[in-house]
Parts: C-alpha cells; structure tokens; sequence
C-alpha cells in the first residue's frame, strides 16, 4: 500500500506491528500478536465501523510489521518508525509486542507532542526501577519514561498487582493510580492535554482476555475498558495494545478483544483529533 498523499480521503490513522517480546520475564508469545490483531479486524464476523459512527474502512495506513534483527537494537528502530508515522501527520497505534515497547514509542511522541498524557490501562503498574536486573523490562517501561519527563501526566487504571516498591515510584513521579480495589476503577477522569492510551490486555479480568502472559483476576470488563475510552473528551493522538499473547488464546477471544478495542480507540481518535 502507497503512503498516504494526503487530501481528505488519506487514511489518518496509521497501524504498525510489534513483533518483539524479549523483554517479557515470564513468557515469550506477544511477538506473534501483529497479525492474529489484523486477521481478527479483518474478520468479516464483525463490521468496520466503530459503536460511535466512525467508518473505518479507510482509515488505516498499514506500515507493516517490525521484528529484531541484527545490527541496530528494536528500542531504536520502534523510536525511529513511530517518528516517521507522526511526521507525516498520522495519528499511530502500535499492535502487539511486550510492554517494553511503549518506552520507544513515547520518545517519539513526545518530540510532536511535549505536553502528553497517558492513559495506561494494566493489571500492573510497571514502574520497577529494573526487574531482574532488566531496566528495560516489560515491567519498567513507565519508569523510564516518567524519569525522562516523556508525559506530563500518567493515569493508570486496572491496577491490582502493585508491590510497595512500585508504591513508591509512583509517588515519586506523581503517577495517578486508580486501583481496582474498593470500587475505585470508575473514578471520573478529566484530561487538558493531548492523550496516549497504552492498552496492556491483563488490564482485563482475564475472564474476558485470558491470551495474556501474566493473568491477573479481579480486572476491568471489555465494557468498562471501553466505557473508559469513550468518555475521553480531550484529542486521542496515539495508542498501543500490547501484552496480548496467542499463545495463551486458545479460543480466539483474546484477538477478537484486540481488534474491538482498536477498533473503539481509533474511532475515539478520528472524533477528538483534529
Ligand atoms: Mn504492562
Ligand atoms: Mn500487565
């Protein structure tokens, strides 16, 4: 597929495949997410269109899959492609890989956009200063970025698998934790600046997402999760759906959870962006 020339037909909206989980400490398997998430959009089982109106049959530009190889490290070429999609003034959304993939990305965010928030759906709040001696660790990718001043704001919902270490991180970066305990999972929530979602799939009762590595009982439904993005008022400029691994999906349902949430994301982004 050409790149877009732009013209009002052009996509907007651009997917890129994350083929990478060698940053996962407990299993391997979210490198082979890219194209179960394509073949589940695709489906013609379900319609291309989002709940709220939004046709996205057109939407995308598809820049392909990227995978390790030798020579240059996968942290600076993910860094490198994101850049490139967003200086052609699409709006990205990463498909697949570990967690450790969103720091790269948000060093190419924050060039285009200084002033970012992050809403971060997760079982976990991944900002171990290192795990297992690994700072770039699927379980640490919000320290780096919070350390390097990569957002402006972090809002974590789905928490319920925090260590006290990571109580203090989070206090340290001024992180908003909603936790799943106590009802807190449906706190309102406001936002003034552009937002990055990063979808992690054990954000979910694993009930609903059970293809994932870590499975964390006691999550967000697949409504609460997309209740959560479309209440979101402020521009939507960038998403990924991370941790989905196939492995572990045996049915299916997992990708299909994939493709519904991209589908809700990207319609939430064609509204709010401009
Ligand atoms: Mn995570
Ligand atoms: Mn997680």
């Amino acid at each position: 597929m050409p790149p877009p020339g732009g013209g009002s037909a052009a996509p907007r909206l651009a997917l890129i495949g994350l083929r990478y989980d060698e940053n996962s400490s407990f299993l391997r398997g979210a490198a082979d997410a890219p194209p179960l998430i394509r073949e589940a959009l695709a489906s013609e089982s379900s319609n291309r269109w989002s709940e709220s109106g939004s046709d996205l049959t057109d939407a995308f530009f598809d820049a392909g899959d990227l995978g390790p190889s030798s020579g240059r490290g996968m942290a600076a070429r993910v860094e490198e492609a994101v850049a490139d999609l967003l200086e052609r003034g699409l709006f990205p959304i990463a498909l697949g890989g570990d967690h450790s993939v969103t720091y790269p990305i948000l060093r190419a965010f924050a060039r285009t956009y200084p002033r970012l928030t992050i809403l971060h759906f997760d079982a976990h709040p991944d900002l171990y200063d290192d795990f297992g001696g690994n700072r770039y660790s699927h379980a640490s990718p919000f320290a780096r970025i919070m350390e390097e001043g990569l957002a402006q704001r972090l809002v974590q919902v789905g928490i319920r698998a925090c260590t006290g270490h990571q109580r203090e991180q989070a206090a340290r970066f001024g992180v908003e934790m909603i936790e799943m305990r106590a009802g807190r999972d449906d706190a309102e929530l406001r936002f003034d600046s552009p937002v990055y979602i990063s979808f992690d799939l054990d954000a979910l009762d694993p009930a609903h997402a059970p293809g994932v590595s870590h499975r964390e009982p006691g999550g967000l439904s697949t409504r609460q999760a997309l209740d959560r993005i479309q209440r979101i008022q402020a521009p939507v400029v960038g998403a990924d759906i991370v941790e989905f691994n196939p492995q572990r999906d045996p049915t299916g349902m997992t990708a299909s959870v994939c493709a519904k949430l991209l589908k809700e994301i990207a319609g939430q982004m064609l509204e709010t962006a401009r």
